[in-house]
């Protein structure tokens, strides 16, 4: 369903909504392509579903194409995005190959016409090389690049990102030194009326829960992540075998593949070997949004053990419901979570931290009450969608500007 900017108002005044509508309108005779490279699995998708038909609903002409191509190029953009995270990888000619192939192949049945266009992450970066650019490109990164593995990303720098107008990062840490294109940050955002964020009544809660194989007699600690070593499904398990020493409770790692991963079924089934005859223990690979936001808002803590990260919706999902967030202090979890005031951060490599900030949350729910209520207030000032769709817009109108001022 296409949610029209007038239900947001009860999340954030009318000032907002009209501040959108009045700026949207000088972008209404443009037409805007974005590309990235699932529809489904992990963030972006989750993004994009919302916020292109938004920008559509307010008049502006904003198109979504998706990248295919073969497993041979996803499993090569699996490893640059690694790289980017900052993995050493094997970095050979070939995959240069495999990588500027398959864009080239598919800009030859993809016409571009559009006033600007708007590239997802690395998969489809390179296609700017295969255009005869006629508008402004943006490439909008959504890893942790914080410390990118030099090689690689000097390769992507020089010959595509620096062919782009403008370079949008998640968070000020991962600006990079030396880019052509004008560096603008930008949080993502939830969107509250979707449903994996919409309120739900505790008989639905309970109903998903159940339905899905996960009894509710003891306190819930979950993850919800793809299922991705980044995650760090593995840490996860060995604090919860330290927290379940002094609390009974039951941990829940809800996962999903990303449709441009390949590499999410290997690492789900190492964890169910990991698990297995692990009491308390419930591994989920299912895709569904209801169960997700039941979990998130049935579970006494959320935890995100995220190794590295670009920005983590998950966080803000658990906020949002007013659930404190356990979780790593890296890339843009430390933007959504204040140690001590709505959750806690941590080293990913602090197992006994993580342990005993858990046991603490389940043993006192009026700590978890108070800092759920920060945290809905948290998401509610910075993180909603309706931010976020401004910040499209103000950029757009920006980019447009300077397009206009240059001819
Ligand atoms: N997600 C989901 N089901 C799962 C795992 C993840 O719906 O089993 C969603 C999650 O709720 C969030 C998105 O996928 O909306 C993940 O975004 P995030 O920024 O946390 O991480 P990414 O996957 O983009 O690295």
């Amino acid at each position: 369903m296409v949610e029209n900017l007038k239900k947001y108002k009860k999340f954030v005044g009318a000032e907002k909504l009209g501040q959108i509508h009045e700026r949207a309108e000088k972008l209404g005779d443009k037409h805007i392509l974005n590309i990235n490279s699932t529809y489904q699995g992990g963030g972006v998708a989750v993004i994009l579903n919302s916020l292109i038909p938004l920008m559509n609903n307010l008049g502006i002409d904003v198109g979504w194409r998706i990248l295919h191509g073969p497993p041979d190029f996803f499993i090569t953009t699996k490893k640059f995005y690694n790289a980017i995270q900052g993995e050493k990888i094997h970095f050979t000619k070939q995959k240069q190959k495999i990588y500027l192939e398959n864009c080239e192949r598919f800009s030859s049945f993809t016409h571009i016409h559009h006033d600007a266009v708007i590239i997802h992450d690395i998969q489809p970066l390179p296609l700017v090389k295969f255009y005869k650019k006629r508008q402004p490109w943006i490439w909008r990164c959504h890893s942790d690049a914080s410390h990118p593995n030099k090689e690689v990303f000097n390769y992507l720098k020089k010959n595509f990102i620096n062919h782009y107008d403008y370079s949008v990062f998640l968070s000020k840490k991962f600006l990079q030194p030396g880019l052509k294109p004008k560096q603008v940050i930008m949080q993502p955002s939830i969107d509250p009326l979707d449903i994996k964020n919409k309120e739900l009544t505790e008989r639905t809660v309970n109903h998903y829960l159940n339905k899905f194989g996960v009894p509710t007699d003891k306190p819930l600690v979950c993850q919800v992540s793809r299922f991705d070593k980044w995650k760090d499904h593995f840490g996860m398990i060995k604090i919860f075998k330290k927290v379940r020493e002094k609390v009974d409770c039951r941990l829940v790692l809800i996962g999903c593949m990303a449709l441009d991963d390949p590499m999410g079924q290997q690492i789900y089934e190492k964890i169910i070997k990991k698990v297995s005859g692990q009491e308390d223990i419930i591994i989920l690979n299912v895709v569904n949004d209801i169960l997700v936001n039941a979990l998130q808002r049935k579970a006494s803590v959320i935890i995100q053990k995220s190794i590295m990260e670009g920005f983590g919706l998950t966080v803000s999902e658990a906020l949002w419901k007013g659930t404190p967030v356990v979780a790593s202090n890296v890339g843009g979890i430390t933007e959504q979570i204040i140690n001590g005031k709505n959750g806690y951060l941590l080293s990913p490599y602090d197992f006994d931290g993580f342990a005993a900030r858990i046991v603490k949350l389940l043993k006192d729910s009026k700590l978890r009450a108070t800092l759920g209520k920060q945290g809905r207030e948290t998401v509610k000032n910075k993180f909603l969608i309706t931010t976020h769709l401004l910040n499209w817009i103000n950029l757009l109108n920006q980019v447009f500007e300077k397009e206009k001022k240059a001819k």
